[in-house]
């Protein structure tokens, strides 16, 4: 369908051109890749869990006031996002030992944190995302101190208010991947606002009572059930209609 302009295709979404200035419209695929793209494969109706399940968790944020990009879900696979200024940085907020932290210091996975921990990783396909200090991240000029600070707020904010939401539906969210953009007002004023997706793509949910996994390590190690678990988060929050 030429109807449009393709401003960005990812490897899980397509941005496109949206109807009025300052917005995008953001299509979610089928695909999934891991490990910096070494692993890639199609699950089947992910785009449109995901699509729905973003669109619950952003539209329950935006209610507790937590700026976001997202406008409204227009279809299956489609919703309308605001434009915003991609800040180049992965802020990865870890609840539950699991992934590269339970590797990198041979802590079993699902170990509690004793608190919150948070890191930063540079987007760089080419570098492989590599994880980033303050320093790096304000020496190089890819988000201000100031930046930095919203980011960290608004991040343990939602951290905060994910894990009481999911946990209310048997999910323990053990860690997850927040991106930010910058969102520029009509009077040139900035927000740092949410981006991107909040799905079982980025986040691990794993289920409270047995620690079944229901995101994409499935996929990643090969598990199994991939979309039945996808699907099992929908189900739980209530979006798979
Ligand atoms: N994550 C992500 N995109 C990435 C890397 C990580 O969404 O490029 C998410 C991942 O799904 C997990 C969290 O960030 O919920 C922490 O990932 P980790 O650093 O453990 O890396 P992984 O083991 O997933 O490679």
């Amino acid at each position: 369908m030429a109807r449009r302009r393709r401003i960005y295709e990812g490897k899980a979404k397509i941005l496109y051109e949206g109807p009025e200035p300052g917005t995008l419209i953001q299509y979610f695929k089928d695909d999934a890749s891991a490990f910096n793209n070494q692993k890639r494969g199609v699950i089947e109706g992910k785009g449109v869990l995901n699509n729905r399940i973003s669109e619950y968790l952003m539209s329950r944020l935006a209610e507790i006031g937590v700026p976001t990009h997202f406008v409204r879900r227009l279809n299956m696979r489609e919703q309308l996002v605001r434009e915003v200024e991609i800040i180049p940085i992965e802020v990865v907020i870890r609840n539950h030992a699991a992934g590269s932290i339970a590797k990198r210091f041979k802590i079993e996975e699902g170990t509690p944190l004793p608190r919150s921990i948070v890191e930063y990783y540079y987007k760089s396909d080419e570098l492989g995302d590599p994880m980033v200090s303050e320093e790096h991240i304000t020496a190089f000029g890819w988000a201000t101190t100031q930046d930095l600070d919203d980011m960290l707020s608004l991040g343990l904010r939602v951290n905060d208010f994910l894990i009481g939401l999911l946990l209310g539906v048997g999910l323990k969210l053990v860690d997850f991947k927040l991106e930010f953009g910058r969102l520029y007002t009509e009077n040139d004023e900035m927000r740092i606002v949410i981006a991107d997706e909040i799905s079982p793509d980025n986040c691990r949910l794993w289920d409270a009572r047995t620690n079944e996994r229901l995101d994409k390590d499935r996929f990643r190690e090969d598990l199994g059930n991939v979309k039945e678990a996808y699907q099992e988060v929908a189900r739980r929050l209530g979006v798979l209609t």
